[in-house]
């Protein structure tokens, strides 16, 4: 069940994606990105929790929009354990790794599998849950993730998507659940966009160097040339990752 938080922007699209999945004999319940600090949004995903014992919180990435409403966990769900690469998000457990099984029920099908997906953000995760992959920011419903230097890596970035798509090819999982945007029903297609996407991006970047652009602002003004004003920081800071990607990141531009 997914529950959409009223946070629409630039960056989160319709509003951060909440979802909370429920056991098969449906006692017990997870949730997975609580979302930003929004009374009216905690009252919609424990309504949908309702009667069952809720077991587990799980963290994708340390982004806000995601992560901010831990920040009052103590008063809505304090002794339910909170999965989370970072140790500062998480608690009663240790932090989550890469293959670790997160249980939410009593049947051996109530787990949520871990894929480390660093990229977006070096802390961002992945979830498989019944054929079904939990993508957090790293794929999202629509348009492209960003990824921004020094919080993400453009080159773990490339291997997570990578890493996806084998997992698809695999059988591991058939359809993606984003944390903006609508369900994803051909990963594919999506998977192999992102990632040309990403590689012409590089592509231009490296033709703004070869022109004399020394600096990420510069480049900026050639490669984002048609972006929105309200979203030229952002797309700044995808150009520091670019030129990190590429070696080329001045010392001016060294976050
Ligand atoms: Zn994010």
């Amino acid at each position: 069940m997914r529950i959409r938080a009223n946070n629409p922007s630039p960056m989160t699209l319709t509003g951060t994606n909440t979802y909370v999945l429920t056991s098969r004999d449906d006692t017990s319940a997870v949730i997975i990105d609580p979302g930003p600090e929004l009374s009216e949004h905690r009252q919609s995903f424990l309504a949908e929790v309702g009667d069952r014992e809720l077991t587990a919180i799980v963290l994708t990435h340390q982004h806000a929009d995601h992560s901010e409403m831990l920040g009052s966990v103590d008063q809505w769900a304090p002794e339910v354990p909170v999965y989370a690469v970072l140790e500062r998000f998480a608690r009663h457990v240790p932090t989550v790794s890469d293959g670790e099984r997160i249980s939410f029920g009593s049947d051996p099908g109530d787990a949520l599998d871990v894929v480390t997906t660093p990229g977006h953000t070096m802390d961002s995760i992945s979830l498989i849950h019944g054929q079904v992959l939990y993508s957090g920011d790293t794929v999202l419903g629509k348009g492209t993730t960003i990824v921004t230097h020094p919080e993400g890596s453009l080159g773990d970035y490339l291997e997570s998507l990578q890493r996806l798509r084998t997992l698809l090819d695999q059988g591991a999982y058939t359809r993606i659940e984003p944390a903006h945007g609508p369900s994803i029903e051909s990963p594919a297609e999506v998977l192999d966009y992102y990632r040309s996407h990403r590689l012409e991006r590089i592509e231009q970047v490296k033709e703004a160097l070869a022109k004399g652009a020394t600096t990420a602002s510069a480049v900026c003004d050639i490669v984002y040339s048609d972006v929105d004003p309200s979203v030229r920081g952002a797309a700044e800071q995808i150009v520091r990752a670019q030129l990190h990607y590429l070696g080329a990141l001045s010392a001016d531009d060294q976050a």
